[in-house]
């Protein structure tokens, strides 16, 4: 079933989502060779309870942190430990904060000081992606229609979609409906509706689209090893178009990137 929002409880889940998009802008400052994903998560934690939320994936499904922290290969659902990251690696960066009884949640795959061309390529991508899709998620449209966008744009570029992995809807539960694929055919699936909320979220391989789960019951590789990149916003369906909630902007302040990929999805002007 899924769960429409009232204007004021989009309003609620903006607060939600900006306490994260916050949360990535205070990480990539943080990130360099030699910090721990388990560091960044005390980071993530602390500024998270500081903004009156409390982490989203702490506790849910029994998940031990704050973030899932994603290196390399890692597609989701990594978990922070002690390892120090390296020149070079990519890191996927998933976060959620509940307040006011709403969640927010979304990620963000930074790059180590300098990597190779092949993988900033398959970050631009994916990223790119994310924006393809969220512009099929207007009035009339459907699941499939953003989940064909997504695909055919990544699978143009060879890359591998994941397929056991998805999107979905997001409100008073971090997973609510309906299922949001990066796959899909046009004109197929639920139709979208005004007052909808989900997060969008392409989890695309360089190579295979094929995965492995590993035995602490969490991480995901690529069956191949190669990288992964993952990228996530949380959007509302508001007068017929795509209103993004959460924004990368504070991570682009960090990293001194000059950016206009989010304006032509926002109804009203960002304010930082
Ligand atoms: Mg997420
Ligand atoms: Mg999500």
């Amino acid at each position: 079933m899924i769960v429409v929002k009232t204007k004021e409880e989009i309003e609620l889940m903006r607060e939600s989502a900006l306490i994260v998009s916050k949360t990535l802008g205070v990480l990539a400052k943080a990130i360099q060779p030699g910090v721990t994903t388990l560091e960044l998560d005390k980071i993530a934690e602390e500024h998270i309870r500081d903004h009156g939320a409390v982490p989203g994936f702490l506790g849910l499904y029994d998940f031990p942190n704050t973030l899932c922290m994603s290196p390399n290969s890692q597609v989701v659902h990594g978990i922070p430990n002690n390892e120090p990251l390296k020149e070079g690696d990519i890191i996927s960066i998933d976060c959620g904060a509940l307040k006011n009884g709403f969640y927010g949640d979304h990620a963000y795959t930074f790059a180590v000081g300098e990597i190779d061309a092949e993988t900033e390529k398959l970050l631009q991508v994916t990223k790119e992606s994310l924006y393809v899709g969220i512009r099929e998620f207007k009035k009339n449209n459907r699941v499939g229609d953003v989940g064909f966008a997504i695909q055919k744009y990544c699978e143009d570029h060879g890359y591998g979609v994941v397929r056991e992995l998805v999107g979905h809807g997001l409100g008073k539960e971090m997973h609510e409906d309906p299922e949001m694929p990066n796959y899909g055919k046009r004109g197929k699936g639920k139709k979208f509706i005004e007052g909808m909320v989900v997060a969008i979220e392409p989890m695309i391989n360089m190579g295979t689209q094929r995965i492995k789960q590993h035995r602490d019951g969490w991480t995901i590789t690529t069956l191949d090893n190669k990288p992964s990149a993952h990228f996530e916003h949380d959007v509302a369906l508001v007068d017929g178009k795509p209103e993004l909630l959460s924004t990368f902007a504070y991570i682009y302040e960090a990293l001194g990137i000059e950016s206009n990929e989010e304006e032509e999805f926002r109804q009203k002007a960002l304010v930082l």
